[in-house]
Order: structure tokens, then sequence, then C-alpha cells
């Protein structure tokens, strides 16, 4: 099977996890800084702390711009349930703002719609890759006082205006899942400017504590002093070293996810049933995804026949997301009030087709023809003789 996404590991990356492994700190250590500092480096932006997972970024995001019991934060509908739960570990209420139709990522005015006395913040996804409209976004927190988060696990190695993912949001969230642009196995990172919120943050991920056991190995003392409720969200230095390796590879790496991008776009954007999602013109896509729309209602048929269609073939396709508010976890919580419409419809016809850096050229064809395939198949045989 042909997957979604898959990491690209090469020898130098193994011979960092292997160094790494061999040196006195496993964790916690020299490699944990490094990373961070090439990070805020390559995200132009001050700080960068890393934690444990994309999922462990997002609460540290929640508990640095203090979100507690009875706040609301606004959540784009479309996006892993991660984006949204990290809300509720802080006791917060997501609610969820919908997509716009043809990038399926936040829609500004609604965003705006959703706004009420008890909204704190609000969580931008970059959908697939492309970051949201953020010079838009800026305005409307600064109008409401709200921070401004970006859930940016998809969008590693993008722009907008030509500022780079990282640096368009208050604190931005990243994750080195396996399937991302970079990969630590299992990691995190958080970028911000604001002095006081990644120290916040570099306590949250360490219970609560002043001070590491490396600080205070080096200050000859014992003390350390627990000032908040924090959890051990730590990335260890075997992570790191792997992550400083894959940093090194991030401009080849999404400049293939964007020509495999192009590519998918060259052949298919012609293809009747079949839309791609549009690029807007004033930014740039790390390219986590490649999102297709079927179009059920002119054929009838199904977003998951069209699945079952090219998993018969080995593509390994995938749906991102269902909105997060579908689930029996939250129908439960909040009932099924939710009116997201454009999020409701996306659900029906999207469908991710594979895009990872070692993808060939011939790969990509084969998706290509399986998806032309399938929709010749569903063509009204009159179009078919008039063509
Ligand atoms: C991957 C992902 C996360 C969670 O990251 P983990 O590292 O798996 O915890 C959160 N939000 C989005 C949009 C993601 O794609």
């Amino acid at each position: 099977m042909l997957p979604y996404g898959k990491q690209t590991i090469d020898a130098a990356d193994i011979q960092a996890v292997v160094d790494a492994l061999s040196s006195p700190m496993l964790t916690t250590g020299p490699l944990v800084d490094q990373f961070e500092n090439d990070f805020a480096t390559a995200t132009d932006s001050n700080h960068a702390i890393a934690v444990s997972s994309g999922t462990a970024a997002l609460h540290g995001a929640m508990h640095a711009v203090g979100i507690c019991e009875g706040d609301e934060v606004i959540v784009a509908a479309i996006t892993f349930v991660a984006t949204s739960n990290a809300v509720l570990y802080c006791g917060g209420k997501p609610v969820f703002a919908d997509v716009e139709p043809d990038t399926l990522l936040i829609d500004v005015f609604d965003v705006e719609r959703k706004i009420t006395p008890r909204t704190k913040a609000i969580i931008a996804v970059d959908y697939a890759g492309q970051p949201c409209d953020y010079r838009e976004l800026r305005a409307l927190a600064d109008r409401y006082g709200l921070h401004l988060i970006a859930d940016a696990c998809h969008s590693l190695g993008g722009s907008y205006h030509g500022r780079k993912v990282g640096s368009l949001a208050d604190v931005s969230c990243f994750s080195f899942h396996p399937v991302k642009q970079i990969t630590t196995c299992e990691g995190g990172m958080l970028t911000t400017n604001d002095t006081r919120w990644a120290e916040r943050i570099g306590r949250f991920r360490n219970h609560g504590i002043n001070a590491s056991a490396e600080v205070r190995q080096q200050q000859n003392t014992h003390r350390y002093d627990m000032q908040s409720l924090g959890f051990n969200y730590r990335l260890s230095d075997l992570h790191c070293a792997l992550g400083i390796s894959q940093l090194k590879r991030l401009q080849p790496f999404v400049r293939r996810r964007q020509a495999i991008a192009e590519h998918y776009r060259q052949r298919l954007s012609d293809v009747e049933f079949v839309d791609l999602l549009v690029d807007r013109g004033d930014r740039s896509s790390g390219r986590h995804l490649v999102v297709t729309q079927w179009d059920e209602c002119r054929t009838g048929v199904s977003r998951d026949a069209f699945y079952h269609h090219l998993r018969q073939r080995q593509i390994g396709v995938n749906v991102h997301y269902r909105p997060v508010y579908q689930n029996s976890f939250y129908v439960e919580r909040f009932g099924q009030n939710e009116t997201c419409p454009n999020a409701d419809k996306a659900y029906q016809q999207i469908l991710s087709l594979p895009v990872f850096p070692t993808m060939t050229d011939a790969e990509v064809d084969f998706v290509c023809d399986a998806v032309i395939e399938f929709s010749q198949q569903h063509q009204q045989p009159q179009r078919r003789n008039a063509a």
C-alpha cells in the first residue's frame, strides 16, 4: 500500500541518533537547546520550546495564554481532534468556526460571528499546510483583545506575505509525527516571541518546576520549586538529535512536496467531479496534504466509493478530517447544536492523496490514473460520446 504520508530517514539521521545514544545525557541535555535554537532560526521566532508531541504543544499554548474554566476558544471545525481537546484539558470550551469551502481554512467572518464576552483565544489551523489569513485574524484578535494561536502542525516550511510559519501568531504549535514535514518519531515544538510565555511553557513541560535537572547540576544545588501544575512533556536528546538532523533538510522536503502537488494539479485540474483545494497567491504551503473534493451531488456517487476505488489499487488515501463536533464525545458533552455547513459538506467530499518527499513521479502518475479512471466511470454516456 502506498501510504498517504511517511518519513524520510537517511544515514545522517541514523548516525545522529546513534551518537546521541552514546552521549552522557539521554534527555534534557545540550541537544534540546540546539534543536530549539535551530528551530527558532528556521521559523524567524525569538523562542522555540521542544515538547513531547504536537498535542503537548497545543496544551502548552492553552496554558501559556491562561485558558481556564469558563473561557471560550474558537477553533477551526475541520482539524485533528487534538486541537480542540487542548482547550478541554484547560477547562475551556471549544467553539467551532466554519471553514472556507475552497481552502478549508478557518473562515474569519464566522470567527467574528462566534465571538462572545467569554472568548479568550482563536486557534487557526493551517489546514493541509497552507497558512490561514493571519493579517485578517490578527486584526480581529486585536480588535477583540484575543490571543491568536496557530496550529501549524501541517505548515512547517510555509509562509504568508513573505513571513515564515512560526512567526505569524502569538504562539505556534508544531508536530513531528512521522507523516509531518520533519519527524522526531513523536515530538512537538512551540514558537513565540513572548519571553514570559516561553518561560511558562518551559516550566509546564517539566511539572511546573522552575529549574531543570541540568541547571541544578550546573549550579550545584538540589533545590527547586514547583510553581504551577505541569506535566512531563519533555522531549529527549535522542529525539532532538533526529530533529536537528531532519531540520537541515526541511527546505528540500517541502520543495519536493510542492513539486508533487504541482504534478497532481497539472494532471487533475481538468478532471470532472474532482477538485483540488485552492492555493491563495499571497502565501506558500508547507504541503502536508494534497486534498481533493469529490462531487457527490453531481455524480450521485459517494466519496467513500472514491476512497474504496483508490484503496483497491493499493493507494493509501485518507480523510482529514471529520468535523470535530461530530465525534460522539463532543456530541455527548455539547449536544448536536453546532452549525458549520461548509465543514459538514466538505466532510462528505474530501479525500487526501499520497504526498511525501520520496514519492516518485511514477507513483504520482499511478495515483492520477486511478483518479481519472474513477471520474470517467461516472460520466454520463452522452458526455462520453461528445468527448
Ligand atoms: C498531527 C497534528 C496534531 C497533533 O500532533 P501529535 O504530534 O500527533 O500530538 C495536532 N493538530 C494537527 C492539525 C495535526 O495534524
